[in-house]
Parts: structure tokens; sequence; C-alpha cells
């Protein structure tokens, strides 16, 4: 059994190195759009919660900014940790959503996705990513069903990252859930580290696409998904 306590007995090491530790011991990675759950027990999250509470509260205390006599900020430390850790970066501590892929019968087209929508962090300045994501399937034996694909891009977009690798993973799982290479993802979104900050773009945003299988290789169906998003909704605007 792994001693989770310092060397010299008397502090226990907090729960985020405790878990860090368990990841590095079995080789694991833990860069900011990892999924981490497998490595976090029971009752775990809780503990982080605590912990990430304490650190945030001396970000503010770092700000100069009254939280005993200030009632806007007395709790956001509090709101903040739960936040990034349940929601913000929760598809970093939650395991993949149950996806179920049913027999395809007889169904050899493509099938496509969207728009779901997509609010991420960039990993570079914990800004805001907001966008839409398209997702086409040309299935071989299975078809997954529609909202699977909306809890799968949330899942990964929970994150920090950039949209490059979001763009990869989302491929990535869907090969995994569909069961096929011939899997298309187009992803636009608005970086407010662009249009808030720093050059103050409004009117920026960027795109990326995969094409893989039969999408990448067959310009007919390649050419067919892009003409079916630009009749879906939200693709143009
Ligand atoms: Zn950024």
């Amino acid at each position: 059994m792994t001693n989770n306590n310092d060397c010299c007995g008397s502090t226990p090491l907090p729960i985020s190195k405790q878990i860090r530790q368990r990841i590095v011991e079995a080789g694991g990675e833990f860069v900011s759009n990892k999924n981490i759950s497998e490595y976090i027990n029971t009752g775990e999250m809780d503990l982080l919660q605590d912990e990430l509470t304490a650190k945030f509260q001396e970000v503010l205390e770092t700000l100069v900014i009254d939280t005993e006599n200030d009632h806007n900020t007395q709790d956001t430390a509090r709101r903040v940790a739960k936040m990034f850790l349940r929601e913000t970066f929760g598809g970093r501590y939650v395991p993949a959503p149950k996806i179920t892929a049913f027999p395809n019968i007889g169904y050899e087209n493509v099938y496509t996705a969207g728009p779901i929508s997509i609010r991420s962090t960039c990993a570079h300045h914990f800004q805001n990513i907001v966008g839409r994501c398209w997702v086409g399937i040309f299935p071989e034996e299975k078809v997954i069903g529609l909202s699977k694909f909306n809890r799968l891009v949330h899942w990964i977009a929970e994150r920090p990252q950039i949209q490059e690798e979001m763009t990869t993973q989302i491929a990535d799982e869907l090969e995994k859930f569909a069961e096929t290479p011939n899997v298309a993802v187009v992803l636009k979104a608005e970086h407010h580290c662009m249009t808030h900050r720093g050059v103050r773009e409004h009117e920026s945003d960027m795109t990326t696409a995969i094409m893989r299988g039969k999408f990448r290789d067959d310009a007919a169906l390649k050419d067919e998904f892009y003409k079916l998003l630009a009749g879906m909704k939200g693709y143009n605007s």
C-alpha cells in the first residue's frame, strides 16, 4: 500500500499531490486536456474542491481584494473552485459519458449532427473558447444516437486546451465510439483571449476541420458533407 503521508509523519500530502503521485507512478499524463478520472477515488473531488477553495482565496488576497468586508467576493473562492472542478474543467475529472452503439441496418451514407455548443477554455490564458461543432459519420457496423455526440463533445470541450487539439480529441473519440475511421469534425469558435484582451479583434473566429477515412479519401463525400453543413442551423452565421 502506498503511504500517502509525508516522510515525517505529521502533515498528510494535499489531495492534489496524492493524485499527481498516483498518475506519475502509473506512468500516466496530467496535461491540461487529459482526463484523469481513473486516478481519483470516491470522495476525493470534495477534498480537491476544499483545497482549491483555499488556494483561490489566496489568489483573491494577492489581488488585494477585501473578501472579508466585500459581500460580492466573500464566497467567490468556493464558487470558483466548484465551477472549475465540476463545470468549466469538469471533462478532466469525470469518466467518458456512456455511449451505446447500435447495429447499423443497411444505412450506407453520411449522417451529420450539429451544431453542438462548444464551451471550452484556452489553456494559455484561461479565457473562454465559445463556438459550435458539427460532426459527420459514414457508418460501418454501428451507429450512435444523436444526443451522444453532444455529451461526448461537451466532455472533451470542458478542459483547458487549444482548439486544434480539441478537434483532434473529438475525432479520436468519435472513431472509437462509432467504431469507424470515417469521421469528420468541423469546429468554429471565438477565443476570448483574442476578442477580449490582446489584439481585441472582436470579429475573429477560428475554424478547424478534420477529415478521416472516406471523408479524406473520397472528394465527392467530403463535398457532400460540406453541402449538408451549409444547410444546417448556424453554420453560415
Ligand atoms: Zn489564449
